[in-house]
């Protein structure tokens, strides 16, 4: 069995990982970087208007024959972890012939997505897997395991084949909604794992405000309560612990939460998967109109769910008028500075950030908040495993190796491990296993 880290030895995002087993070729993740050749934010227009050949040149799609449209097929499978861009955001370079195994959440998710971001990811040929159901790739079997992470129905992978046991960790941490998932695998670890690839996102970085998806609902709970105001909340509609812990906190002191058309749509595919999802027919959720998610759903044929929302959509005037009683999941554009321009009255509003902090270092948006008399705080939690779990899963699981993968610390792996033998990859560089 060989394997290849196209992409992600150095770095966060843009995954890509190959293993070649004696009958199967597969590939693990096909992300969008994060970050240019500078490290600086990727800027994904440099895509436009290129060639596949043009852009592998230009090594923003990683090198691996047999893989993109235009070319012979060369490669089995494609596994995708979970529905974060930076796992899967270079499917539209996809040979159409290649299937793309997914979770089911994972595929609604990004199908919904793409219709508001479009990635134009190449799913015709995709089929859903069910966790912790093996299914097999010519002589390889790949177990998928349902982990806790920001992104919704993300999967770990067990790779058995060639007589080589290999654990792919994917994104995931143990302080979300689903960290019970963590303390399983710890306490029934994997044996005679051979290889462990172990995302490394937080090594070098401080855990951040919040220790689990829990306090963030109980902090948030706590401003709401006091609040003579709207609040509204800054974060990404396709971090779905997230708006679960916002619905529940607005709930839990008696308030209505206000979704717009996109979140409502999103949530909506996800209702097959979980029916736990905060649903725009529930009691306690309005739906806003923006004019540009209205236009986006009829102009890709959905203007059905436009009209099926009417029953729960909230008027501006109705929220100047119950503002005290209404927190709303907002996103930082022309259309909501239109609208709390409208509102006007801002004192004693709550502008809570609820995403990473290092999104919020470009934007002026902290200082045009507050000019307005609103009260700003940061509410987050990271959507991955702090160094101690990390620790934890490497003591549980005592592999043959570590491999470091989608991290900026490589470095920092053998000092976090110092039982483990670490085993860091360059990007492209082939291991026999
Ligand atoms: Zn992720």
């Amino acid at each position: 069995m060989k394997l290849t880290i196209h992409r992600g030895t150095h770095e966060i995002g843009g995954s890509c990982v190959e293993l070649c087993s004696e009958k199967a070729r597969i590939i693990i993740d096909l992300g969008m970087p994060l970050v240019d050749a500078h490290n600086e934010p990727f800027d994904s227009k440099q895509l436009e208007g290129k060639g596949i050949p043009e852009l592998i040149a230009s090594q923003l799609l990683p090198d691996v024959k047999g893989l993109y449209a235009g070319e012979e097929k060369g490669i089995d499978a494609v596994l995708i972890s979970h529905p974060h861009q930076d796992h899967y955001g270079l499917l539209r370079y996809l040979n159409p012939e290649i299937p793309v195994y997914l979770s089911k959440g994972c595929l609604a998710l990004i199908q919904a997505s793409d219709i508001f971001i479009p990635t134009k990811a190449n799913l015709r040929n995709a089929a859903t897997f069910e966790m912790w159901q093996p299914f097999t790739i010519a002589d390889l079997v790949i177990t998928p395991q349902l982990v806790d992470h920001s992104g919704f129905d993300a999967a770990a992978f067990l790779i058995e084949g060639d007589g080589k046991k290999i654990f792919y960790s994917g994104d995931f941490r143990g302080h979300g909604r689903k960290g019970k998932l963590l303390d399983n695998v710890l306490k029934h670890p994997i044996e005679d794992t051979d290889y462990l690839l172990l995302e490394g996102s937080m090594l070098g970085r401080d855990s951040g405000l919040y220790p689990t998806e829990q306090a963030v609902e109980d902090k948030m709970a706590t401003m709401f309560k006091s609040k003579n105001n709207i609040a509204f909340v800054f974060c990404s509609s396709q971090n779905i612990d997230r708006l679960v812990s916002i619905y529940r906190a607005a709930k839990r002191t008696g308030q209505t939460t206000v979704i717009d058309l996109y979140t409502a749509y999103i949530l909506n595919n996800l209702r097959d998967v979980s029916n736990k999802l905060p649903q725009h027919w529930w009691s306690d959720i309005r739906v806003f109109y923006f004019h540009g998610h209205v236009k986006t759903l009829q102009d890709n044929g959905l203007g059905s769910f436009v009209k099926e929302c009417l029953s729960s959509r909230i008027y501006k005037e109705e929220l100047s008028r119950d503002r005290k009683s209404l927190v709303m999941i907002a996103k930082y554009n022309p259309a909501f500075t239109r609208l709390i321009n409208y509102l006007g009255d801002s004192d004693g509003a709550l502008g809570i950030y609820s995403m990473w902090e290092g999104y919020l270092e470009k934007k002026d948006f902290r200082k045009s908040l507050q000019r307005r008399g609103m009260e700003f705080q940061t509410i987050h939690t990271s959507g991955h495993a702090p160094e101690q779990d990390l620790k934890r899963l490497v003591a549980a699981f005592k592999p043959r190796y570590v491999v470091p993968i989608h991290t900026f610390h490589l470095q920092g792996y053998q000092s976090l491990f110092p039982d483990a033998k670490v085993r860091p990859l360059n990007d492209g560089e082939e291991l026999i296993l």
